[in-house]
């Protein structure tokens, strides 16, 4: 868990010292702030979701797909709370009085987005010249740098209120992946169809998702079937594998029935259109 008490300490000082640099520097150190909070959750979730799935790598971007892959619940707030008593026969759990444990606090990441990208614009870029008479300023307006640090102060404070953190919560599923790996993933986001890749980042194999007439997920490599120039039989391939290949590169693909090897490549192509391949051109 981030402690954000040192960092909003060492900002609000930033503030006080009131130069054009120190609130330059303090609009820098908000923004680290944000990008911290949200890498929090994800560090938090790492073990539901690989490196290779985040897209992208903005704070906002990391929240919303750890909403929509990993845990729905990422960016609300929630209370642990533990009951009183020892659980009882005869007494049912809603009837039983409870003191929280601890609180983690959520947080809009649109909200976190707009005030990140804010603090960029308009402390951590020198204003274009708009003519030849125009000049370079050294910082961005000061009034407007201290009001958005301030916001994102405001929000900071709001979050340190925050005393746990946890993984989410919800129904688990897991299945070990060929390189011995315990992948996990919660139900509430796993959709049929969907490709999850092995959160070992050494290991290069995806899985795809399907859902059997019971409700219950399984989880099978995905492969790409190549057939051998030489013998004719069917290869498969990693899907994960063959995609992060560039253009041009060349993998050997080592035929299993028949041992002959074979490079495999991304090229392009042309396709002539079928009705034109007779067409006399004048
Ligand atoms: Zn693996
Ligand atoms: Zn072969």
């Amino acid at each position: 868990m981030i402690k954000l008490r040192p960092i909003i300490d060492c900002i609000n000082n930033l503030l006080a010292e009131d130069t054009e640099a120190s609130i330059t520097y303090a609009a820098l150190e908000a923004r680290l702030a944000l990008e911290k909070v949200c890498y929090d959750r994800l560090r938090q979730r790492h073990d539901y979701i690989s490196h290779d799935q985040l897209k992208k790598w903005q704070p906002g971007a990391v929240v919303n797909t750890l909403m929509n892959e990993v845990d729905p619940h990422v960016a609300q707030t929630f209370t642990l709370s533990i009951s009183k008593n020892p659980a009882q026969p005869g007494i049912k759990p809603e009837d039983e009085e409870y003191v929280p444990v601890g609180t983690e606090v959520g947080f809009d990441p649109k909200y976190i987005a707009k005030l990140w990208n804010a603090l960029a614009g308009l402390a951590l870029h020198v204003r274009l010249p708009k003519n030849q008479q125009d000049y370079i300023p050294s910082y961005g307006n000061k009034v407007e740098i201290v009001n958005k640090v301030t916001e994102v102060v405001a929000e900071l404070e709001r979050l340190a209120t925050g005393t746990i953190s946890s993984s989410g919560f919800g129904k688990v599923v897991s299945f070990d992946c060929n390189c011995g790996e315990k992948n996990k993933r919660r139900v509430a986001v796993l959709r049929e169809g969907q490709l999850v890749s092995c959160i070992n980042p050494d290991c290069p194999e995806s899985w795809q998702v399907s859902k059997d007439e019971n409700g219950e997920f399984w989880f099978e490599t995905k492969a790409v079937p190549v057939d051998c120039g030489n013998c004719g039989q069917e290869n498969l391939m990693r899907h994960r594998h063959i995609m992060a290949m560039k253009t041009n590169e060349r993998i050997l693909m080592h035929c299993r029935h028949c041992n002959a090897e074979h490079y495999i490549q991304w090229r392009l192509m042309q396709a002539l259109r079928p009705n034109l391949e007779n067409t006399d051109i004048t």
